[in-house]
């Protein structure tokens, strides 16, 4: 009495990240049980994701490129704001005070792990900035080592540039993770950012 089909949603579930085989096993028991109508939501969901991709302009992950930020017309080309990577954009457009355009780094610059400029493409964000001529460029990078020595390195390549680096304010605890950062904390990093010259 065993079934291919529950085995095969238990193989592919136990394949995320935090999950086991005996959590897997007990989801599939509870998709079986849940309602043709959410299932059939779920796949379609998940299948979506193949179409989804980098934007050619903010490397943000989306199914549209230009993504809906770049291509929007009320959105402020003077503001370019860094993240690193594409789940950071969430909680800066929850704050729902940025109207700016945004740059995805996909990662910091991280020496001891052979992490580099070019492995973060940081040239196209040179690029941009030359292009784009942002009159101000947000660093909202994580405070940890790699994201300091990231904020240091972009400063000192666009030192010949005119336009104003700032970073968040301090107030983000030293380490910790923009993306669970709570919406006062982080709106108080926004709003307060510090110029970096
Ligand atoms: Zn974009």
């Amino acid at each position: 009495m065993k079934s291919a089909a529950i085995d095969e949603v238990i193989l592919h579930l136990a394949r995320l990240p935090g999950i086991g085989e005996r959590t897997a096993t007990r989801l599939a028991f509870y998709l079986l049980r849940a309602s043709p109508q959410f299932r059939e939501k779920l796949a379609e969901s998940l299948k979506a994701l193949s179409q989804v991709s980098f934007c050619s302009n903010c490397r943000t992950l989306t199914e549209e490129s230009p993504c809906r930020i770049c291509a929007s017309p009320v959105r402020k080309p003077e503001l370019l704001c860094v993240v690193e990577k594409p789940s950071d954009i969430y909680p800066i457009e929850r704050l729902g005070k940025y109207n700016g355009t945004y740059f995805v780094l996909h990662g910091l610059l991280s020496p001891l792990e052979g992490v580099g400029p070019d492995e973060i493409g940081l040239q196209l964000l040179f690029d941009r900035v030359s292009r784009q001529r942002p009159e101000e460029l947000i660093l909202a990078l994580n405070p940890t080592v790699e994201g300091e020595a990231t904020v240091s390195y972009v400063a000192q390549k666009l030192s010949n540039e005119p336009v104003q680096l700032s970073r968040l304010a301090s107030g983000l605890p030293m380490g910790s993770e923009l993306e669970f950062a709570d919406q006062i904390t982080l709106g108080k990093a926004f709003e307060g950012r510090t110029k970096l010259r």
